[in-house]
């Protein structure tokens, strides 16, 4: 506080600042009218997609759109045949057709998220075009959604980590890309699944465009799927940038809409750009191995381990209830039936190996703790009981027993971190030490130490 010449007070109150940014929102509208394809229109889709729509196809589309930055189609009811849908670029020439696929991501049944859901394919990124031309199957009852950026004023506020364990390497944050801010996303107690996606469409896009996907997709799943927020809890690029997609998922576990039943209780990474036909960059394989390792070990879960993880509801893979018994990180198409996430299923190897890596750099490195609560001679034996554990993990751990130089391994017991281990007790002293085998960081510890006389 300043008090000027003639006792006015200056007080000196944070102003609001304010920026114009990009933002994106999707406008839902009707399919212009349209006609049954001819044999030339099928085969020159053939030749761009290598797939041939049903001959029964129609096509139709808008020359005069708004630009948008993505596009992607809502449907009244699931297609089992993909949907085609071709840009008019900047320089007013068709592009090359593509096909889109029904999207396989979703909010699990029942679920808030999940009541007012829609059916829709995948969203494509296509930069910035003025019109399309879309191939659907005859019959199909389907809407049109593009996305559109427009520059807003808004408010800036810069983000702070709030989470217990903040991530050991660089991350964007949502008011980075310029997410819409949501609210309603609920969150999880804890994790223990990674699953990683692919979004598939193009992976000829450039670093600075990433921004404009991002929001695209955000856009499409709210505005054209009727999510609360992008499906997707992380995203990473073909650079490695890794960016933080559904709102708290740095500061808590949000619970994402990216893989339907197995959502509560994982972490959803998507590579940006489609590996079906080719494996994803060293570096995009090293940002979600950056996040699976992080979010994992912060929540005490080994991500080179398993998980029993119970389906939530149901997919098409697994019934509501079911116990899948799984890695804690997965490729999609091990919890639901899809082609996500392409050949990145062939880099789970290296994948799980660097998480391990990055879950070791981001806990505190707690050494094991425990303590022997009693020591007894019973016949030959010496019988030991205590506690051993890891603040690092949830689970149990193992352990030694020591007695002068012999060494047995206490075995962990499950449910509990309580051990009663026996022993040959020597004639005499003997000194028992009991020392914790340490997981993630941090070393192995004797954790107490006894004596008693046989
Ligand atoms: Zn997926």
């Amino acid at each position: 506080m300043i008090v000027a010449a003639g006792g006015l007070v200056l007080s000196f109150l944070p102003l609001p600042l304010v920026a114009f940014e990009m933002r994106s929102a999707g406008a839902v509208s009707e399919v212009p009218e349209l006609h049954a394809a001819s044999g030339s229109e099928l085969a020159e889709i053939e030749s761009e997609t290598g797939e041939r729509p049903g001959e029964s196809s129609v096509i139709g589309g808008d020359e005069s759109v708004e630009p948008f930055t993505t596009i992607g189609f809502r449907l009244s009811e699931p297609l089992a045949d993909p949907v085609y849908v071709r840009l008019i670029q900047s320089d007013g020439s068709y592009g090359e057709w593509n096909q889109l696929d029904p999207t396989d991501e979703g909010p699990d049944e029942g679920t808030a998220e999940a009541a007012g859901a829609s059916v829709t394919t995948d969203p494509l990124f296509v930069g910035s075009a003025t019109g399309y031309e879309v191939s659907l199957p005859s019959g199909a009852d389907a809407e049109v959604v593009t996305v559109h950026d427009r520059m807003q004023r808004v408010s800036v506020e810069s983000t702070s980590f709030a989470s217990t364990t903040p991530p050991p390497f660089s991350i964007k944050r949502t008011t980075d890309w310029g997410a819409r801010p949501v609210t309603g996303v609920a969150t999880a107690q804890k994790l223990t699944l990674g699953v990683i996606h692919h979004t598939a469409g193009s992976n000829n896009y450039t670093a600075a465009q990433v921004p404009s996907i991002l929001r695209g997709i955000q856009a499409f799943h709210i505005d054209g799927r009727g999510w609360t927020d992008a499906g997707y809890n992380f995203a990473v690029d073909k650079f490695g940038t890794v960016w933080e997609m559904r709102a708290t998922s740095v500061d808590a576990n949000a619970i994402g809409a990216h893989a339907i039943a197995f959502n509560t209780g994982s972490v959803g990474v998507a590579i940006l750009g489609d590996y079906i036909s080719s494996t994803a960059p060293d570096v995009a394989i090293e940002g979600a191995a950056q996040v699976f390792g992080w979010k994992l070990a912060s929540n005490g879960v080994d991500p080179t381990g398993r998980t029993a993880f119970t389906a939530g509801s149901g997919s098409n893979l697994f019934s509501a209830g079911t116990v899948a018994n799984l890695s804690t990180i997965v490729g999609h198409r091990e919890t639901s039936s899809t082609s996500c996430p392409g050949r990145i299923m062939e880099q789970l190897g290296s994948m799980r190996a660097r998480a391990g890596f990055w879950a070791s750099q981001s806990l505190g490195g707690a050494s094991p703790t425990g303590a022997i609560d009693s020591i007894k001679i019973s016949g030959v034996n010496v019988v030991v009981t205590g506690w051993l554990r890891d603040e690092d993990t949830w689970d149990t751990i193992s352990g030694v027993f020591v007695n002068r130089d012999r060494r047995v391994t206490i075995p962990s017991n499950g449910g509990s971190y309580r051990f009663v281990v026996s022993d040959v007790a020597f004639p005499g002293t003997n000194e028992v030490c009991i020392i914790g085998i340490n997981v993630f960081g941090g070393r192995n510890q004797p954790v107490d130490c006894k004596t008693i006389v046989k």
